[in-house]
C-alpha cells in the first residue's frame, strides 16, 4: 500500500514539474528537476515602478502580483531573478528563465526573438522635463539632450528620432531624473507610470508632459517556441481579464 501511494506521490510530482515547465534543469525546459522544485523562473528589472521594484528586500509591483498568479493557477512556485533590462530576452533564449515580466513592450524587432503572449496592459512614453522647462512636446526635442533606460522602447525611438549623439542611457530610469536636476540633460522618456512614479518622489522638481511620445502593448515574454508555456500563460491572462483579477491588481497601483 506504502509503495502504491508512494508511486503515485511521485507520478504527481513529475506530472506537475512538466505542468511547469521547469527551467531548473540544465538539458530541458521541461523534465523533472533533481531538486524537486516546482518552479518557474521570472526574470524581471525591479528598477520600474510600480510595475516591479523591490521594497525592504521584497518584489512588489503590478507584474510581480501577476506573476505570482500565474504561480498559483499553474501550482508553481514563481522565483524572481532581478537583471538588467537589456539582458532580459538574452536571459529567457538562454533558458535561465522561463519569462520575462518587466512591463514589456512588444515590438517587431523583439518578436524575432522571443514569443509574447497577448497584452495584459497598454501603455505610453512619456515625456519628463524641469518643471520650468520650455519644452512642450516632442517636437521641441529635436536639439535636446535626452536621458532614457538602456535598451528599451523609449532608448529605440528617441535613437531614431532624435540621434544616438542625443541619447544618454541609464541602468535605471532615476538616474536619468537625477541628471536633470543638475542640468546635464534635457528631457527623460519613459513609461508613462513609472514617470508618474519618478515625479511624484521628487515633488515639485518636474512635469510629465501632456501628448505621449509613443502608445505600446504590454506582454510576457517566453523563449521563441515555447509554445507549451504560452498557451498557459495566455489562458491565465484570459482567465484574470474577464475575471476581473488583472483589473484588481492594476487598480491597486494605478489610480
Ligand atoms: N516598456 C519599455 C520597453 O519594453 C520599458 C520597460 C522597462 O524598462 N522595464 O522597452
Amino acid at each position: 500500500m506504502k509503495k502504491i501511494l508512494s508511486l503515485i506521490l511521485s507520478m504527481l510530482v513529475v506530472c506537475s514539474l512538466v505542468a511547469c515547465g521547469n527551467s531548473t534543469t540544465s538539458t530541458s525546459s521541461s523534465s523533472s528537476s533533481s531538486t524537486g522544485t516546482e518552479k518557474l523562473i521570472m526574470c524581471t528589472n525591479a528598477e520600474f515602478p510600480p510595475y516591479e521594484y523591490k521594497e525592504g528586500g521584497d518584489f512588489k509591483g503590478i507584474d510581480v502580483e501577476i506573476a505570482n498568479k500565474i504561480g498559483e493557477k499553474l501550482g508553481c512556485e514563481i522565483e524572481i531573478l532581478d537583471i538588467a533590462f537589456d539582458s532580459l530576452i538574452p536571459t529567457v533564449n538562454s533558458g535561465k528563465a522561463d519569462f520575462a515580466m518587466a512591463g514589456m513592450t512588444i515590438t517587431e524587432d523583439r518578436k524575432e526573438n522571443v514569443d509574447f503572449t497577448d497584452t495584459y496592459q497598454n501603455a505610453v512614453q512619456a515625456i519628463i522635463v524641469p518643471i520650468n522647462s520650455e519644452i512642450v512636446d516632442s517636437n521641441d526635442m529635436y536639439d535636446k539632450k535626452i536621458g532614457v533606460q538602456l535598451g528599451t522602447t523609449g532608448d529605440i525611438y528617441c535613437t531614431d528620432d532624435f540621434g544616438d549623439e542625443n541619447i544618454s542611457r541609464y541602468p535605471k530610469i532615476v538616474d536619468g531624473v537625477q541628471a536633470m536636476k543638475t542640468g546635464s540633460i534635457d528631457a527623460c522618456v519613459v513609461d508613462d507610470q513609472v514617470a508618474k512614479a519618478v515625479v511624484a518622489g521628487d515633488e515639485g522638481s518636474f512635469k510629465i508632459l501632456e501628448s505621449p511620445y509613443a502608445e505600446e502593448e504590454y506582454a510576457i515574454a517566453v523563449k521563441k517556441g515555447n509554445s507549451e508555456l504560452l498557451d498557459k500563460l495566455n489562458g491565465v491572462i484570459k482567465e484574470m481579464k474577464s475575471n476581473g483579477e488583472l483589473k484588481a491588481i492594476v487598480d491597486k497601483y494605478i489610480q
